[in-house]
């Protein structure tokens, strides 16, 4: 690399960076491509998507192809201020945008990047949280205790205000009337902020816009609807900031001229866009006296044409995933319009006082899908009336994200799989590299390079929560901390299971210490050492799921002392999507026990397959299809047949005896595997079909092209080319045996 560029490279890198339109100013792509992709959102034609999700998560600390751009360039110390000011921002300006929960957000935040990556023409519309999700901190004795996320979008470098064209000296803004019952109240206000996907190449990208509702402009109450993704501080609240996401859309679109034909519903929280859609379409039939004198039957005729431009993409099964909300907290804040379509178009069949938004959006789309294959069987359970049209498109992680350095080297060693970068599909050349002993000997290298990192951070972090029980009123969450040296520190030999997700009840974080003795009795008795590491948020109104943090936590004495401290289980606090990386590649088994079929498809051990490590799960969501008999990993757990009776989400049906008893079943299988040598190669061969395998299907450029031929667009041949190559790959859709 060079290290000492001319001013004539650094004016290069400048004109080749810099972007500018009337917008504002932008770092990180070229000014041909800026107006490349904005000349493809705002052409008339609308070949374009605009996605729309309540969480976005793409961490600048975990893939940033600008920063890798910048370090490549070597020019932190270069002269010119211009180039000065923007690297150092990026290079050391807070990269964080708390802008998820979880898996919901991370499939966004991927599915982006693959859409900027393959180059097809997308943006994005979330809102901007001043308060973020929460942060997490976990005392031993209170559990989980949520505080506000402390950020500033003015000193995030990957955010641009944006600027108003016709006062560039003002922000540009736009407006969402509220209304109480018949009379216009109020307008929420929000700025624009532009955070971009760029691709892997800085040749094409994703804006994100997030919708900044926290402004002075906005009254007080809509303000604090808009601090906290999910805020849930009453029925209000949520209502207000699903609609603040849904009534945004079309005057985002509008103020930036974006001419996208299809609108994606990534889940159905900004669903209330399709309200304006109707009521656009009625408008232009009826004229401004539509809310007067549309019929039923005209209202009904505007949502089949309002339907022609939606896809939804439909994420979970659990009740508490699907908005409903009263009519009357609707009609408080919601035109008396917006009622009447809604007692046309949500009605709830179960409770007539209540608007049902899922069931919104799974009437007016032309496409809705499930995201795997036994997801779309459960959501056919759900939604019978519109069982023909629900699809699959089963979901898959951003490779280049989530595969971690060292096994990104590995992958680079070898030319069988060089270019996986750009095509995912090669993954499937390690099955070639089976027997190839180099290949076998640097896997095994990756994976304790891996293993090491993460072992590091724990045995460092049970090191500072000891130090801190000094100086703060934190008890630390990990019983190790309270241990002296030598009894706390975890060693990366030991066969190290991980967990990690949203703490949801039906997630069963605790399904594996449902008998304790029965689970030290397999460990002791062979004398197998093992690491159990977990974490994740619970959100701070779920008290079952709060509930489940607590317990882990009380439990980590007894699984040390009853196992001669053989079984260390360390919970590693705020969980995000660093930690999740770190976790992924380095443990040596990735752990699911959602209860069947109620995780729709999970993501996590897609991230974990790709790092070639096997999978322990129950048999539900993409595991179902990742499986592959065997070759890839464990599968426990009852293999019930899907039906609306299984859907129960009580914890009296959530089968912790038969499924932990089953788990207790496998387990020494898996012990084997790592700690027997004569095992030792099955294990490796699993690593391997991982990669091979689970590669090819599970990667989100896979994705990215399966929906881009739901939106039919008409893109350049070239894009659309490799669009055709990717879905070769997979077909998500296609009838399977079984439901398998
Ligand atoms: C991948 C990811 C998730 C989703 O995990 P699931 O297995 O789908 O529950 C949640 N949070 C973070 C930070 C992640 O990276």
């Amino acid at each position: 690399m060079q290290n000492n560029l001319t001013e004539l490279d650094s004016h290069k890198i400048i004109s080749g960076m810099l972007a500018t339109n009337k917008l504002g100013t932008f770092f990180g792509v070229s000014q041909e491509v800026m107006t490349k992709v904005w000349g493809a959102l705002t052409a008339p034609a609308g070949d374009s998507t605009t996605y729309i999700s309540m969480e976005i998560g793409a961490e600048n600390d975990v893939y940033n192809p600008i920063k890798e751009k910048l370090k490549q360039l070597n020019i932190f110390a270069h002269k010119d201020t211009r180039i000065r000011r923007f690297s150092d921002k990026i290079l050391n300006g807070p990269a964080k945008i708390p802008n998820y929960s979880g898996g919901l957000g991370v499939l966004a935040g991927d599915t982006l990047k693959s859409y900027a990556d393959c180059h097809i023409p997308a943006i994005a519309i979330s809102l901007l949280y001043r308060k973020g999700y929460f942060s997490q901190l976990v005392d031993s004795r209170a559990g989980q205790i949520a505080h506000n996320t402390e950020w500033s979008p003015e000193r995030t470098p990957y955010l641009y205000l944006l600027k108003n064209p016709e006062n560039p000296a003002e922000p540009l803004q736009i407006e969402v009337p509220f209304y109480e019952r018949s009379a216009k109240m109020t307008s929420a206000h929000a700025n624009l902020w532009l955070k971009m996907e760029v691709s892997a190449d800085l040749d094409f990208f994703v804006p994100e816009i997030l919708l900044d509702y926290s402004i002075p402009a906005s009254p007080e109450w809509v303000r604090r609807s808009a601090e906290h993704l999910y805020e849930s501080r009453s029925e209000r609240a949520k209502i207000v900031q699903r609609r603040l996401l849904g009534a945004g859309v079309i005057p985002v679109m509008d103020a930036l001229g974006i001419t996208s034909n299809t609108i994606h519903l990534n889940e159905q929280h900004g669903v209330t866009v399709i309200l304006h859609l109707i009521a656009r379409r009625l408008k232009e039939k009826l004229g401004d006296d539509y809310p007067m004198i549309s019929t039923d039957r005209q209202i009904q005729d505007a949502a089949r044409y309002a339907a022609k431009r939606v896809v939804y993409t439909i994420h979970t099964p659990v009740i508490a995933g699907h908005d409903r909300f009263s009519k009357d907290l609707f009609a408080d804040i919601g035109h008396p319009f917006c009622q009447r379509m809604l007692n046309i178009l949500a009605e709830d069949e179960t409770a007539p006082s209540l608007f049902n938004f899922t069931a919104l959006a799974m009437r007016v789309n032309r496409s809705a899908n499930g995201v795997s294959r036994i997801h779309r069987q459960v959501t056919q359970k759900q939604f019978p009336q519109y069982a023909k049209k629900i699809q699959a498109v089963t979901n898959g992680v951003h490779h280049l994200t989530w595969i971690s350095p060292a096994k990104a080297e590995l992958y680079d060693s070898f030319p069988e799989l060089q270019d996986w970068r750009a095509r995912p599909g090669l993954l499937a050349n390690a099955e070639k590299l089976f027997k190839n002993a180099k290949f076998r000997t640097y896997l095994k290298q990756a994976w304790l390079t891996d293993t090491r990192i993460l072992i590091d951070y724990i045995n460092k972090m049970l090191v500072a929560h000891r130090n801190q029980m000094l100086t703060t009123w934190i008890d630390p969450p990990n019983f190790l901390s309270h241990l002296d040296e030598r009894g706390h520190k975890l060693d990366p030999e030991v066969f190290t299971i991980g967990f990690a997700r949203r703490f949801s009840t039906y997630k069963r974080a605790n399904l594996i210490f449902a008998d304790i003795n029965r689970l030290t009795k397999i460990v002791v008795e062979n004398h197998w050492p093992v690491n159990f590491i977990f974490a994740g948020k619970a959100h701070p109104a779920d008290e079952p799921g709060k509930h489940i943090i607590k317990q882990l936590i009380s439990t980590q004495r007894e699984l040390y002392e009853k196992s001669d401290g053989l079984i260390k289980l360390v919970f590693i606090p705020g969980y995000d999507m660093a930690i999740a990386k770190m976790m992924v590649a380095g443990v040596h088994a990735w752990l699911n026990s959602p209860k069947r079929p109620l995780e729709a498809s999970g993501t996590s051990g897609m991230k974990a397959a790709m790092n070639a490590v096997p999978n322990i799960s129950t048999m539900d969501g993409w595991w179902v299809e990742g499986y592959h008999d065997g070759r890839t990993g464990w599968k426990f757990g009852a293999e019930t047949k899907v039906s609306s009776a299984c859907l129960n989400e009580e914890v009296s049906t959530l089968l912790y005896k038969e499924d932990s008893t089953s788990f207790y079943k496998l387990f020494p299988e898996i012990l084997r595997a790592y700690y027997d040598e004569t095992n030792r190669s099955e294990l490796i061969d699993k690593c391997i079909m991982n990669i091979a395998l689970n590669g090819p299907i599970f990667n989100s450029h896979r994705l990215a092209a399966e929906y881009a031929k739901i939106y039919a667009m008409n893109l350049p041949e070239d894009v659309e080319n490799n669009l055709r190559e990717l879905r070769k790959l997979y077909a998500s859709n296609k009838e399977t045996k079984n439901g398998k």
